[in-house]
């Protein structure tokens, strides 16, 4: 039979309490850092391992949501302008295949995120208003079959 720590949850890392937002905090969710220290969840946090540093520029999808993103039909741009779409499908594919690893079928990631946001995400105005849509990484998730849900 297979045990709970055979399929573990993955967990956007900033809601563990690690320090990887674009501003270089978290977001603590406590119930949620629990799941990570209990040993069933494994935080990610698909910027920084596409590649982005701490702190780095704010992001948004602009032309889309995160599946439009993966069928390179909206791109990811930073605040200043930079185009960074390349490295939010690089950071969704690394943690795609964590999920693979693990046999992951479940995932709670970060509200808002246009990496980690689940069905609302910002509209890539920068003016803090949202659109329907997930980010890239909750996107390619949800495509290959792991249920992901919002925190
Ligand atoms: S929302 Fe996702 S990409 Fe953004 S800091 Fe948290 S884990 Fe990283």
């Amino acid at each position: 039979m297979t045990s709970r720590i055979d399929r573990p949850i993955l967990i956007s890392a900033c809601l563990a309490g690690i320090d990887c937002t674009y501003r270089g905090k978290n977001k603590l969710k406590p119930s949620i850092k629990k799941m990570a220290d209990d040993g069933i969840a494994i935080p990610v946090c698909p910027e920084v391992m596409g590649g982005l540093g701490i702190p780095r520029e704010n992001s948004e999808i602009v032309g889309g949501d995160g599946m439009d993103v993966l069928k390179r039909r909206a791109r990811v741009i930073t605040i200043s302008g930079k185009d960074v779409t390349e490295i939010y499908i690089k950071g969704a594919k690394a943690v795609l295949a964590i999920a693979r690893i693990y046999s992951v079928r479940k995932a709670i990631l970060k509200s808002k995120s246009p990496a980690c946001g689940v069905g609302r995400i910002y509209d890539g105005s920068f003016t803090k208003k949202l659109k329907n849509g997930s980010g890239v990484t909750a996107s390619l998730l949800c495509q290959k079959g792991v249920k992901v849900y919002s925190a």
